[in-house]
């Protein structure tokens, strides 16, 4: 009867030339930024946080302003599209860092 001496599970030893995916920075691709908070990891600070939205005038904004101004409408008219959020590009950022993790452009 033989005995079996226990076989320890022998890890192999750690390359060092490797780079270590996990300290990237990068938001995950499947994570679809548009006009609502998602959840995700900042890239700034790296913490796990909920987007907050912040707006900005963006392209949608401006060729909005150009046709409304085309058209023939006074004056005025052409600035509404400015104050209209859903014209707007979204910007997702970190509430803690205020870093600018994603933006979602409207055009
Ligand atoms: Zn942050």
């Amino acid at each position: 009867m033989a005995t079996r001496t226990p076989r320890r599970n022998i890890q192999p030893p750690p390359e060092g030339d490797q780079p270590a995916i996990e300290n990237q920075p990068q938001t995950s691709p499947q994570t679809q930024f548009e006009e609502v908070s998602v959840p995700t990891k900042c890239s700034g600070c790296g913490i796990d946080t909920i987007t907050v939205l912040e707006y900005e005038i963006g392209n949608l904004s401006w060729t909005l302003c150009f046709i409304v101004a085309l058209s023939g409408f006074c004056l005025g008219c052409c600035f509404v599209p400015f104050c209209l959020k859903t014209t707007k590009d979204v910007l997702h950022k970190c509430p803690d860092c205020k870093y600018t993790i994603a933006r979602f452009n409207k055009m």
